[in-house]
């Protein structure tokens, strides 16, 4: 049995990830409005009466916009840490409110849920690997720069929602202020191009199937750019870049199964093929996503 995905939304205007089986599914974020979800479902197929639980990465509007609706309305539990619940700014009811710890399994049904940290500008901020018999699905966007949890989680994806934030040279040259070009581009900010590049390319395993490239910026960014760059060293690897404004198609997700390693210390397995440094960069205190 495979998994089956699909980015309904990625940018900085809504952020919802939908992976499930044929029995049951989750949403990781929620970030466009309950009406928006269940459209975009519609047009693909997919029946909210399956999805079972949502799982929240961080407290930034784009990632929980729908959430309170969408909650209340279909009674699905909100798996959440109690930092990032705290920082929202809107509510949800706490009776469907649940916490996840870190390398903890959560189980729907025969979906496996693990969160894992990640750095960003938020109070607590996760990455997940949703598993099901082996096939393992990542998310990772929101990400400043690849820790080794990232590194490590992205190592066992047969497919992975992948942050392509900005491009260096829109990025220099586009409007933007300029502590918040340094703010993207710090290690709490977000994945440029490059970045992204360098942990596809030096940390993909041979099973990954499929790469959806996602929270692509309006400003400093070009999607044709981001697939022309990835699928130059796909290697096998299907490059979907997922919209802003739409949903992708549903990709079957399958192949052999692989274990996974929940060992948050454990070191990752192969050294990248590129050695460019990631930019260091100062860290400023103001609110974006
Ligand atoms: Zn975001
Ligand atoms: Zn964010």
């Amino acid at each position: 049995m495979g998994l089956s995905i699909t980015s309904l939304a990625s940018g900085s205007n809504g952020n919802c990830y939908y992976i499930g089986n044929e029995q049951e599914a989750v949403l990781v974020d929620a970030g466009i409005s309950c009406r928006e979800t269940e459209h975009r479902m519609k047009r693909l197929g997919l029946s909210m009466e399956k999805v079972k639980a949502i799982f929240i990465s961080h407290e930034h509007a784009d990632h929980i916009k729908g959430l309170p609706v969408l909650a209340k309305k279909y009674r699905l539990p909100v798996y959440i840490t109690p930092a990032t619940r705290q920082n929202m700014r809107s509510g949800v009811d706490p009776q469907l409110v649940n916490s996840f710890q870190a390398y903890e399994p959560v189980f729907i049904g025969s979906l496996s849920v693990i969160g894992f940290p990640k750095l960003h500008d938020a109070a607590d901020p996760h990455s997940f690997i949703v598993s099901c018999q082996g096939i393992n699905v990542g998310v990772f966007t929101d990400i400043g720069t690849p820790c080794h949890h990232v590194i490590q989680q992205f190592q066992q994806c047969h497919a992975a929602f992948l942050e392509t934030n900005y491009d260096d040279d829109l990025l220099d040259r586009g409007h933007y202020p300029y502590h918040l070009k340094v703010r993207i581009r710090g290690n709490h900010g977000h994945l440029s191009n490059r970045q992204a590049l360098n942990l596809f390319t030096g940390y993909k395993p041979p099973f990954m199937s499929h790469v959806l490239l996602g929270h692509l910026s309006k400003d400093n960014n070009c999607p044709r750019l981001v697939k022309e760059l990835f699928t130059t060293h796909a290697a096998g690897t299907q490059v979907v870049v997922a919209s802003r404004y739409e949903e992708t198609p549903v990709y079957l997700i399958g192949g052999a199964p692989v274990a996974l390693n929940l060992n948050a210390n454990a070191v990752p397995a192969a050294p990248p093929k590129s050695t460019k440094p990631t930019k260091k960069m100062e860290q400023l205190a103001l609110d974006f996503s």
